[in-house]
């Protein structure tokens, strides 16, 4: 059951939001998620309904209120937005006025008890709507009061329309897919990624792998990598993966050349003692493009250098160029990799941009997401 089935005309309904943006000396620095929850907003909105806004910010201590992490900082982008009043509520559970169209509750996270999932917060949250709504697909691996608790106590829950679509993209990738599926992972560590990429190489048939993560299995095959990002300690796992993608049929594609810290392009086997390795090379650009060209399905996180600096970002920019133009579903995910997207100005070339950086990894890793899954189990008297 969506919220699309069910009769919300007059009811309070509360709303699961991932507002959790990047804020600069109170000003919202990127708006994508706050833009993305916008529909589901206004779905509610359409059918006269009461509208309460909850989510979280940045990771404060819970009792203890700090300007910094408050959710008043978004109000003024939410009302352009909008283009409606949005009303703040600092100190709450408490009883929210019916007159009051539009209220956005302050971070839940200054709660105490809300990251425990304690159920008597998950209660006092159910007790303010009459039909609970999660649409913070960022914050559904998360197993709080505010993303799973108030499931199991609201009267009704529900599925907001960015959940919706944030899982069926990925499906969309990963088992829905239309094949050949071509997975981009970079980044920096491969200890961060591992349980993607092992989950990966089962799903798709091309795993193209870039950035500091590559090293290690650089290294594994036999390179030296210098004074590059490394870790040694994962070489077993490199090993195991490399396995595993031999026995499902997948292809691994690993960089052949790279840009040194000094700007210079060297081939993989040429890498000297002292050089750090911070950018796929223009050949590997070239050959990583020639798979994302033949793709039918794209997914694709994580940076293939450190594209933070000019110098470094060619590799970055020729894959995100290169998934802009193919003629595939593509799927984009990760604080990093949006970024670098948006520098580009290709967010719209992409099939979709996910809003969820660990919810985005933890769903391609195959696990369940609590939020998920309680809606999934939820009993609803809608
Ligand atoms: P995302 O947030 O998109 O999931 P990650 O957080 O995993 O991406 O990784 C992004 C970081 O990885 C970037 O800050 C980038 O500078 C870094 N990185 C990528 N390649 C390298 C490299 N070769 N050496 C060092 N850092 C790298
Ligand atoms: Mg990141």
């Amino acid at each position: 059951m969506t919220c699309a089935d069910i009769n919300m005309h007059n009811k309070r309904v509360l709303i699961r939001e991932d507002f959790n943006v990047p804020i600069n000396n109170g000003q919202v620095v990127n708006d994508l998620r706050i833009r993305a929850a916008i529909p589901g907003i206004k779905q509610a909105l359409d059918v006269n309904a009461q509208v309460i806004l909850m989510s979280h910010l940045g990771r404060p201590e819970a009792g203890v209120w700090q300007a910094e992490y408050s959710l008043q900082q978004i109000v003024p982008v939410l009302q352009d937005l909008l283009v409606q009043e949005v009303k703040f509520i600092k100190d709450w559970p408490v009883a929210i006025p019916r007159e009051d169209k539009i209220v956005l509750l302050e971070n839940v996270r200054f709660l105490p008890g809300e990251t425990e999932n304690d159920p008597i917060l998950a209660q006092q949250m159910a007790s303010l709507c009459d039909v609970f709504i999660m649409d913070a697909f960022g914050s559904a691996h998360r197993a709080h009061a505010s993303t799973v608790g108030v499931i199991e106590y609201a009267q009704c829950a529900l599925a907001g329309p960015l959940l919706e679509q944030e899982v069926t993209a990925l499906d969309n990738c990963l088992y829905n897919a239309k094949k050949p599926i071509v997975a981009i992972v970079g980044g920096a560590k491969i200890s961060s990624k591992l349980a993607v990429l092992q989950a990966l190489v089962k799903k798709v048939d091309i795993l193209i792998v870039g950035g500091g993560m590559a090293n290690t299995l650089l290294a594994y095959r036999g390179y030296s990598v210098g004074k590059s990002l490394y870790e040694p300690s994962m070489l077993v796992d490199a090993e195991d993966l490399l396995l595993a993608a031999q026995q499902s049929k997948c292809k691994i594609i690993l960089p052949i050349d790279i840009v040194t810290q000094h700007g210079v392009v060297k081939h993989v086997d040429a890498v000297a003692a002292d050089d750090q390795i911070l950018d796929i090379g223009p050949e590997s650009t070239k050959i990583f493009a020639e798979y994302i060209a033949q793709a039918a399905s794209i997914l694709w996180n994580g940076p293939m250098g450190k594209f933070e600096d000019a110098k470094f970002a060619k590799g970055t920019q020729g894959i995100a160029n290169a998934i802009a133009q193919a003629n595939a579903f593509s799927v984009a995910g990760g604080g990093e990799t949006l970024a670098a997207i948006d520098q580009m100005y290709l967010n719209s070339k992409f099939s979709f941009i996910s809003t969820g950086g660990g919810a985005f990894l933890e769903y391609m890793e195959g696990k369940g997401l609590p939020a998920i899954t309680a809606l999934m189990n939820k009993r609803n008297k809608c």
